[in-house]
C-alpha cells in the first residue's frame, strides 16, 4: 500500500503540517517568552514548509529551486530545531553548530554537484539522507544530554523518537545505495515515501513534546509558588510540613540531629504604628534576607505566622543551634535598615531554640518547645534566645 503513496501529496501535506505548527509555536513562544528556542523552533518549521513547497513544485520550476534550494531549506530547518532545542533546554553544547555547518556545506555541496556536473539523483538522495542521519543524531544527542531542565519523559520520548528517525534515514542511504537508478525523485518508491512521513512525525512530535515539556516547566513553577510566601519569599506553613516530615524520618533513622529555631520581631505592632504597615513589609523582607544569608544553603526558612520565622537546622545539635540563634540576634539589632532617604531604623528579634531528642516521632513537638522558648525570651526582655527541653510524654 505504501507504494503508491505519492511524493507530491505528501510533500504537500507535510508543507501544510509544518506551517501551521509553525504559526502555533510561535504565537505560544509570544506568549511564553520565558521559554527560549521555542520561537526558533516554529521560524525552523516555517523554512521547513517553504522547502516542501518548493519540492511539491518539481517540473514546475527550475531545479535550481525544486531541488537545491528546497532540501537545502530543509536541511536548514533541522538545524534550526536542533538549535531552538539547544536553547530551549539550556544545554551548553558549543561544538553542535559546527557539526551542523560542515554538514550543511557537505549537503549543498554534494547536491550542486549531483544536480549540475554529474546528474544522479540515487547520489543526491544518498547525500541528503547520510546528512539528515546525522542531524538528528545530534539532535538525539543534545536531548539526552543533561541539563538543568530534566524535561521527564517528554525530553525521552522526543530524543527516542530522534533516534528513531536517525536510523530510519541511515536505512534510507542503505536502500538507494542498493537500487537501481532513478530518473525522478517523484517515482521514487516506498521507503522516500516513508522519509518524507517521518519529516511530518518530527514536526508533529517536536512541537506535542517541546509543549508537554514546558507544561511541566510551568507546573513545577506553580506548585514552588504554592510554597512560598509571596512577601519574604520564605517558605509557608505547607512547605514547612512537607520538609519537617521528611527530615524528622530522616533524623529518626540516620541519628543525626535537627534543631528549629522560632524568631519573632519585638513590638513589631508598634514599629507599624510609628512607621506605617508599608515600612513593616520592607522590614520584614529585609529581616528574612538577613536570616537567609546568615544560615547555610540546606537550612531551611518559613515565615510561620505574621512576623514570626521557623529556621529548620538539619545535622545541627541544640549547642551549636543556640550559637546560630546568638548569630542571628546580634546580625539583625545591628542592622541599620533604611525606611525612607536619610533615615534607618533597628529592630530586635527574640529567639527560641530546641533540639531533637530520641524518642520523638513528631517534629511539631521541637517547634513547640522552641515556641515556649521564644516565649520565655520576651518575658525575659525580648532580644534575647533562649533553649527549651521537650518533655516528651511517657507512655
Ligand atoms: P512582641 O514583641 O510581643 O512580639 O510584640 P509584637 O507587637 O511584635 O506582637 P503582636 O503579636 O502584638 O503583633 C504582631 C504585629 O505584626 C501585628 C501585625 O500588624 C504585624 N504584622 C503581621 N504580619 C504583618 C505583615 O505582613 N506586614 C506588616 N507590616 N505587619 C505585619
Ligand atoms: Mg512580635
Ligand atoms: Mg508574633
Amino acid at each position: 500500500m505504501l507504494d503508491i503513496l505519492d511524493i507530491r501529496t505528501l510533500s504537500f501535506t507535510t508543507m501544510v503540517f509544518s506551517f501551521i505548527y509553525g504559526v502555533g509555536l510561535i504565537v505560544y513562544s509570544v506568549n511564553h517568552r520565558k521559554f527560549a528556542g521555542i520561537s526558533m523552533i516554529g521560524i525552523a518549521f516555517l523554512v521547513l514548509s517553504l522547502g516542501l513547497l518548493l519540492l511539491s513544485l518539481r517540473h514546475f520550476v527550475s531545479d535550481l529551486f525544486s531541488v537545491i534550494i528546497a532540501n537545502t531549506l530543509q536541511f536548514l530547518a533541522t538545524i534550526m530545531v536542533y538549535e531552538g532545542l539547544i536553547r530551549f533546554r539550556q544545554a551548553n553544547i558549543t561544538w553542535g553548530k559546527y557539526v551542523a555547518a560542515c554538514l550543511l556545506c557537505l549537503m549543498v555541496l554534494s547536491f550542486y554537484y549531483y544536480t549540475y556536473n554529474k546528474p544522479d539523483v540515487n547520489a543526491r538522495m544518498i547525500a541528503l539522507a547520510i546528512s539528515f542521519s546525522l542531524e538528528y543524531l545530534l539532535i538525539s544527542y543534545a536531548l539526552f544530554y543533561r541539563t538543568k531542565q530534566s524535561g521527564g519523559a517528554a525530553n525521552t520520548f522526543l530524543g527516542l523518537m530522534f533516534l528513531l528517525l536517525s536510523v530510519s534515514y541511515a536505512l534510507r542511504a542503505i536502500v538507494t545505495l542498493g537500487e537501481a537508478e532513478l530518473i525522478d525523485f517523484m517515482d521514487a518508491g516506498f521507503i522516500h515515501a516513508v522519509s518524507l512521513m517521518s519529516l511530518q512525525m518530527m514536526v508533529l512530535f517536536t512541537s506535542f513534546s517541546v509543549l508537554w515539556i514546558a507544561s511541566n516547566e510551568l507546573e513545577k513553577e506553580l506548585r514552588e509558588q504554592a510554597r512560598i510566601d509571596p512577601l519574604t519569599l520564605a517558605y509557608n506553613r505547607r512547605a514547612l510540613e512537607d520538609v519537617a516530615n521528611v527530615e524528622i524520618s530522616r533524623v529518626i533513622r540516620n541519628k543525626h540531629s535537627l534543631s528549629i529555631i522560632m524568631c519573632d520581631i519585638d513590638h513589631f505592632k508598634d514599629f507599624n504604628d510609628e512607621h506605617g504597615h508599608q515600612v513593616g513589609d520592607k522590614v520584614l523582607v529585609d529581616f528574612c534576607s538577613i536570616l537567609k544569608s546568615n544560615v547555610r544553603e540546606h537550612d531551611f526558612i518559613a515565615r510561620y505566622g505574621g512576623e514570626e520565622f521557623l529556621v529548620l537546622l538539619p545535622e545541627t545539635n541544640l549547642q551549636k543551634a543556640l550559637a546560630i540563634a546568638e548569630k542571628l540576634r546580634t546580625k539583625i539589632c545591628q542592622h541599620r535598615m533604611a525606611i525612607r532617604r536619610n533615615r534607618a531604623v533597628s529592630i530586635t528579634a527574640s529567639f527560641g531554640v530546641a533540639g531533637y531528642q530520641q524518642g520523638m516521632t513528631d517534629w511539631r513537638l521541637i517547634v513547640k518547645a522552641a515556641d515556649q522558648a521564644l516565649y520565655q525570651a520576651k518575658n525575659a526582655g525580648r532580644n534575647k534566645v533562649m533553649a527549651e527541653k521537650i518533655r516528651l510524654e511517657k507512655k
